[in-house]
């Protein structure tokens, strides 16, 4: 077997590098999935990141190539979980494969006690126009001891652990951009 300069330095750092980790007590050794006979024929295999909470443990989804999710279980290579699920997490499968799952925006007018089924732009353009309504309506430009604070404190904001860097980031853009300063993240409720 002919290896170049260029391979030879390289493989030597990874060993390098390979026995200077495990010297400091990290195993590297490649962690076997405890699906890794469950080779389903023709799935697509997806890491992601299980949804419910900021602890964001790695999941893989098997999907058929229309999409059609067959299993998701822990990811035994992603660094926090190294495979293992909670019992949330665990049921991944059957909150995304559920024939009770809404697929549709309900909408339940004020006093009103049914729901109707409405489309997304109609919800979307409600929701904007009821921040504007309502910010429009409680802006302040000042506290009580003449103070500016730009504010609306009629509306919250309560983020989610699924969020990531930058949709955090961009929500706190906008939602500071409309004087919002309740800001809460469902981790601390
Ligand atoms: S599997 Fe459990 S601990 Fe991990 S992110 Fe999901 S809910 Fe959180």
């Amino acid at each position: 077997m002919s290896i170049t300069r260029r391979e030879f330095i390289k493989w030597s750092g990874a060993a390098g590098f390979a026995a200077a980790a495990m010297s400091l007590g990290f195993d590297l050794k490649p962690i076997e999935s405890y699906s890794a006979g469950l080779n389903i024929l023709k799935a697509k295999e997806t890491i992601s990141i299980c949804p419910y909470c900021a602890v964001g443990c790695g999941v893989i989804v098997q999907a058929k190539s229309n999409g059609t999710i067959l299993n998701i279980e822990g990811d035994p290579d992603h660094p926090i979980n190294e495979g293992a699920l909670c019992a949330k997490g665990a049921g991944l499968y059957q909150m995304t494969v559920n024939r009770s799952r809404l697929k549709n925006v309900l909408y339940r007018s004020p006093q009103g006690d049914d729901w109707e089924e409405v489309e997304w732009d109609w919800a979307l353009n409600k929701i904007a126009s009821n921040i504007k309504k309502t910010r429009d309506a409680t802006f302040a430009l000042k506290n009580d001891k003449g103070e500016v604070v730009n504010r609306t404190t009629a509306i919250a904001h309560i983020g989610s652990a699924a969020l990531d860097n930058e949709e955090c980031w961009l929500l706190q853009a906008i939602m500071r951009a409309m004087g919002l300063v309740y800001i809460e993240h469902q981790a601390r409720i």
